[in-house]
């Protein structure tokens, strides 16, 4: 398998420093330490490609040594889109298909302005990356994730059944579906426009991808996912459904949508799937330790934001409300940034563009007071607690291991992915078929689960946005750790997913 978490290029600083850093507890150095290790990633990857990444990953061009920057553009500036220096520039698109299979990127299928291959994921993959690029150039003058034209790479038919669409730190991955509660995720032009939007946030703001922050990140990234599919549609804010997700559910699902920005909590209700449990204010929040601390849980109270203000301001949501949340992603803001902040922050890129007085402000401030984040007494911020800290890490024990009996316990629990949806099987091992007992007694017994989250192993630097997160409990062995799809072997996740879809 690919592991876009391994083997990394040499940079100025050593690899081993960086992992250190990406490990620490201040966002302030783990953040940028991040953000250097994937865009490491993205240059190895891209040079191992040139096929599919062209001049874009020349090592002898500017591009290569100005990748990882902060982003932190001036307020209003319009970047000077480069790409590769041939004329107009345009997306630079490559759809390929890992037919069932986890290899990355698979087999190119459609290249730029390549015919379309009728296959529909591939050609609605094609499409949408053109879409969402479209967007960021014609409103905010970007070219691209990066904003110097890096290459916009998907792949399609990701895994079998596979019910998830994720970005990687390098490219876009979109699953089938498992065609009983989803169809393939390339059917929503916002679930695309959302995934590349995390290409663009960890370009720029590189939110931390945990509690606020993370739920933040995950907001921006719906509000960018939104405005994508309201530009092609062309509906004013007012027009629009504000529904993010709207294809992705079979007919067999009570529900309109995965997330609903105009009124979270209210997008589906089903007895399989259980109900939304997006709040849509800051009374609502929800503490939990799954899902990245609720990162597709909260994201609810910052979409409603975006909403209220668009409708109350009028007009196209992409115009002035787009532009100040661009402003706000690309200005002075930090990683670890919370609600309470980022309300601020759009307050003053609002103030910095439009003026004080402006409608734009106004509409803003309403935006957030509705939410609760702003209090409406002059620039007060509403108390906005720290979100409870996870469960603390267990130590990892020393030595050798007793395989755990084979009557414990297991709860296995996987949360998180685009769709931010539980699965979970609570089970004895001796009651799974005999591989499969085995396997989990060594697992349970050993040190790679708990060294999967130990501090500084590859679980602690969290995993690739909509990823998903499994939890693994057994008392029998005193476990309890949580680790994130794309930083487990191989064989352990194909022993999770069994476990989860045998009958319970
Ligand atoms: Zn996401």
């Amino acid at each position: 398998m690919n592991d876009p978490t391994r083997s990394r290029t040499h940079g100025f600083v050593p690899p081993y420093l960086l992992e250190r850093l990406a490990a620490d507890a201040d966002p302030g150095l783990s953040g940028p330490a991040r953000r250097t290790l994937d865009g490491d990633d993205t240059l190895r990857r891209a040079r191992e490609r040139p096929d599919l990444w062209g001049q874009w990953a020349d090592p002898s061009g500017e591009v290569a040594s100005g990748e990882v920057e902060s982003g932190a553009a001036e307020s209003g500036a319009v970047e000077s889109p480069e790409s590769g220096g041939q004329g107009e520039p345009g997306p630079q698109r490559v759809v390929s298909d890992a037919r069932g299979g986890r290899e990355l990127p698979g087999t190119p299928v459609r290249r730029e302005a390549e015919d379309p291959t009728g296959d529909p994921a591939a050609d609605e993959a094609y499409d949408g990356l053109g879409d969402t690029w479209q967007l960021f150039f014609d409103a905010f003058g970007r070219d691209s994730l990066d904003g110097r034209g890096m290459p916009l790479l998907a792949t399609v038919h990701f895994d079998r059944d596979y019910d998830n669409a994720f970005w990687d730190g390098v490219q876009m991955v979109f699953g089938d579906g498992d065609g009983r509660i989803f169809n393939r995720f390339t059917l929503s032009l916002d679930v695309i426009g959302h995934e590349l939007a995390h290409g663009v946030i960890e370009h720029t703001a590189g939110l931390m991808y945990r509690d606020q922050p993370g739920a933040l990140n995950e907001s921006v990234s719906d509000v960018f996912g939104s405005l994508v599919r309201q530009r092609a549609l062309g509906q004013s804010a007012r027009e629009a459904d504000w529904l993010i997700g709207a294809d992705l559910f079979t007919d067999a699902v009570q529900g309109v949508a995965l997330r609903s920005m105009k009124a979270p909590g209210t997008a589906y209700d089903d007895p399989v799937l259980g109900k939304d449990p997006q709040p849509g204010h800051l009374d609502d929040y929800v503490r939990t330790a799954e899902d990245n601390g609720g990162v597709h849980i909260n994201s609810g109270i910052p979409n409603r934001a975006f909403y209220e203000t668009a409708v109350a301001l009028g007009g196209n949501a992409w115009e002035a409300p787009g532009q100040i949340w661009y402003d706000t992603l690309t200005g002075d803001i930090r990683a670890d940034c919370d609600f309470a902040t980022f309300a601020q922050l759009t307050v003053t890129a609002a103030t910095d563009r439009y003026g004080a007085d402006s409608a734009e402000v106004a509409a803003v401030r309403h935006g957030w007071e509705a939410v609760g984040v702003l209090t409406g007494q002059g620039s007060d911020v509403a108390g906005a607690e720290e979100p409870a800290p996870g469960p603390a890490t267990d130590p990892v024990p020393e030595g050798g291991a007793e395989p755990a009996p084979a009557g414990a316990e297991l709860l296995l629990r996987r949360s998180g992915g685009f769709a931010g949806l539980v699965r979970e099987r609570e089970v004895r091992l001796d009651e799974l078929p005999e591989p499969d007992t085995r396997d989990w007694r060594h697992l349970l017994g050993g040190q790679r689960l708990r060294a999967l989250q130990a501090p500084g192993g590859e679980a602690s630097r969290g995993g690739h946005p909509d990823a998903f997160t499994y939890r693994v409990c057994c008392d029998a062995v005193d476990l309890d750790v949580t680790v994130t799809e794309s930083h487990l072997p191989h064989d352990v996740r194909g022993l999770f997913e069994r476990t989860l879809e045998q009958p319970g």
